[in-house]
């Protein structure tokens, strides 16, 4: 039962990036069963981002549908990071035309390569705005194809 409220909380699209699900974004932390409520447990991702209430209703929504009375709880410790997103999530976004996040890892250096291109791959892009269609993303142009796209900016915990 535990198993099957988790893939259906996973299955909830992100609000902002409706290609992915939560469960892409490797938001879902855990479901605990009690009785008839379900507690689950979903770091956020950008602090302040308004998709948070909203991923909250849709959850509550789906584990109403299986049956349960669902208790969200956002945790914040640890830190959710963009390398949290799952391989399929990383696959979905750049289908989508957004390029993925790099994986931060644990390094101590930052090394700032130019966001690679969803369209064509190339390397040769710079960054337009610090801000996309979203908060979580940025704006860029491809030299390449000469193309504007969106990348999902990383987020080092
Ligand atoms: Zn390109």
């Amino acid at each position: 039962m535990v198993e099957e409220l988790l893939s259906a909380v996973k299955a909830v699209p992100d609000p902002e990036l409706p290609h992915v699900t939560i469960g892409d974004l490797g938001m879902v932390r855990r479901v605990e069963l009690e009785g008839d409520h379900a507690a689950v447990v979903i770091a956020p991702t950008f602090l302040g981002c308004p998709a948070t209430e909203q991923i909250r209703a849709d959850v509550e929504d789906v584990v109403r549908g299986v049956g349960f009375v669902a208790v969200v709880d956002f945790e914040m410790a640890p830190a959710w990071s963009t390398d949290d997103i799952t391989e399929a999530g990383r696959a979905k976004l750049a289908a989508a035309g957004i390029a993925p996040p790099a994986m931060v890892g644990d390094g101590p250096v930052p090394i700032d390569l130019p966001v690679a291109c969803p369209h064509c791959g190339s390397r040769q892009t710079r960054l337009v705005a610090g801000f996309g269609a979203t908060a979580c993303k940025a704006l860029h142009h491809c030299h390449g194809c000469r193309q504007p796209f969106e990348a999902f900016k990383e987020l080092r915990r």
